[in-house]
């Protein structure tokens, strides 16, 4: 197994063995891309939420949130062009059964190819020490330069054929390419059809089209069709904002790699209203503006990357995805797409209402353009759990070397703030003393009352879990009123009054202490 893989492997179990994420529907043998948000997972999820909300709606004059239905008129869909043309070229091996993305299958095969340009990086860095120069390297290795053209090619190939609707053109490329199903090893493969990615339902009891419902595919409509209603509202004036999060729903094809596509997920969405002609520049702001937002959580900046759109979705006019390099590769996280004024354009048409904005600057009415930011917040809990979750070598008790779990989150998004331990379970003095402190302290943040086991085996219990602070209760608070506060990346532990606690984790754990970076 590769490394990553094995990486991958431990991220998931650790997520199910500390609650953080459990199957859904376990106990039925699950559901396939369905998962449920166990104790630990909720209160991180929640953190991300709260993060994210206070940089668009807290940090912005001019943004404010919104709480639409899942639910909404089926004529949103058809305005938006989701009835028509969300969807996903899909196929299936005629020997496995099984089902692929056409579009996912050459991007595989190109990955391939990557990989194999990635050993040849690798290797010559080995040989040629601190003179290796890759960007050099790879622009003139001619095995290197064939290769990346090969990907090029493809990829190139593959976006004319997927923007001319030519399903015929992707199989025929797929045959071409010589791409095997990777359970039967077959290139049987049936031909290629668009399967819409959304799910529909039934309106109370009446049956047939007229009372077909859809579960949302995104919250950008809910946005959309109350931006009036918001603008006025609020008295905002252009450019303004609108922020949301909830559920989605999609039915995807291939629903693999844990939470990082799932059936049911959750999303963060803020569409920026903007006088047209004003949105490229609105575009490169959010562009940034995202990336630093993401970098202020301490990311690596070596694990995000921007990928630009060449395909570009029926309403954009330009769009960019903020990849994290997961561990099974960069994939996307956010997307940014300037969606010019077609939502909104197909929204006054369909409808027969008037959606313009009038200009009391320049005394004219106009539909805005829109720049969407769009996160998902699953996988950027996926992102988050991938980054912090580590194996440190430290020496135990007895001054040996010993491996601890250790979940590096930020602390401000870590689920449990503060564990508070007496030094023993059966010292009823300690014990009550310890519930003293733990019922000031919860007023300020999330706190965990832990006696169980050696304080050892407690202080791993809460790296495994993130918590960045363990108080610790023992006969000298008896005497003195101090505890030990012990830091969950130092390990080390400092002696100070019960009444000094909340000031020195609230210092490091607030929100705010991530908006230092966050520059825009
Ligand atoms: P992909 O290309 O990976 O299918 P997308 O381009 O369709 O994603 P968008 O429509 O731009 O995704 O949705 C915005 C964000 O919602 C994505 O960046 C991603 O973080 C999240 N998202 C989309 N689909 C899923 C899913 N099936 N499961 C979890 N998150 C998702």
């Amino acid at each position: 197994m590769s490394q990553q893989n094995e990486q991958f492997k431990k991220l998931v179990s650790h997520c199910k063995e500390y609650g953080f994420i459990y199957q859904s529907s376990e106990i039925y043998d699950g559901l396939a891309a369905v998962y449920d948000y166990g104790p630990y997972g909720v209160e991180l999820k929640n953190n991300i939420k709260q993060y994210w909300w206070m940089a668009m709606t807290q940090m912005h004059e001019n943004i404010v949130g919104i709480d639409s239905a899942i639910f909404m008129s089926p004529s949103v869909w058809k305005a938006s062009g989701h009835v028509d043309a969300f969807s996903d070229p899909m196929l299936d091996n005629k020997d496995s059964n099984k089902r692929y993305r056409a579009d996912q299958l050459i991007e595989e095969y190109c990955e391939k190819i990557e990989n194999k340009i990635k050993k040849d990086v690798t290797k010559a860095a080995k040989k040629f020490g601190d003179d290796f120069d890759e960007a050099q390297f790879r622009s003139t290795n001619q095995r290197i330069i064939d290769r990346q053209s090969k990907i090029d090619a493809t990829l190139g190939r593959m976006n004319d054929l997927l923007k001319a609707d030519d399903m015929a053109g992707l199989k025929e490329m797929i045959e071409e390419l010589e791409i095997t199903c990777p359970v039967s090893g077959s290139k049987n493969w049936t031909d290629i059809r668009q399967f819409n990615l959304m799910f529909s339902t039934q309106l109370g009891n009446i049956a047939g089209e007229e009372s077909k419902l859809y579960l949302r595919p995104e919250t950008a409509q809910g946005i959309f069709v109350n931006y009036l209603n918001v603008q006025k509202t609020s008295r905002q004036k252009l450019p303004f904002g609108i922020a949301q999060i909830g559920k989605a729903f999609r039915n995807e094809i291939v629903a693999r790699q844990f939470i990082f596509r799932m059936r049911e997920f959750e999303q963060l969405e803020m569409q920026f209203f903007v006088k047209p002609g004003t949105q490229q520049e609105w575009y490169a702001h959010w562009k940034e503006a995202r990336l630093n937002w993401h970098k202020a959580l301490g990311t690596d900046a070596s694990k995000l990357r921007y990928h630009d759109h060449e395909k570009l979705a029926h309403y954009a006019d330009a769009a960019v995805d903020i990849e994290f390099e997961f561990p099974f590769g960069f994939r996307e996280l956010e997307g940014i797409h300037s969606r010019t004024d077609f939502d909104l354009g197909a929204h006054q048409e369909l409808s027969g209402k008037k959606l313009q904005y009038f200009d009391p600057e320049s005394n004219e009415s106009y539909v805005p353009y829109v720049v969407e930011t769009s996160l998902g917040c699953d996988r950027m809990f996926l992102a988050m759990m991938g980054n912090a979750l580590q194996e440190e070598t430290v020496p135990d008790a007895d001054g040996k070397d010993s491996t601890r779990v250790l979940l590096k989150l930020p602390y401000p998004i870590a689920p449990v703030k503060c564990a508070v331990m007496p030094l023993l379970k059966n010292k009823e003095q300690l014990t009550s003393k310890a519930r003293e402190v733990l019922d000031k302290l919860k007023f300020d943040f999330n706190c965990q009352y832990d006696e169980k086991d050696a304080i050892g085996r407690r202080y791993r219990r809460q790296d495994a879990i993130g918590t960045p602070f363990c108080v610790t209760i023992d006969f000298d608070t008896l005497e003195d009123d101090t505890v030990t506060v012990r830091d969950r990346d130092t390990m080390k532990q400092e002696r100070v009054k019960i009444d000094e606690v909340a000031g020195i984790v609230s210092g490091k754990v607030a929100m705010k202490s991530l908006f230092k970076s966050v520059t825009a």
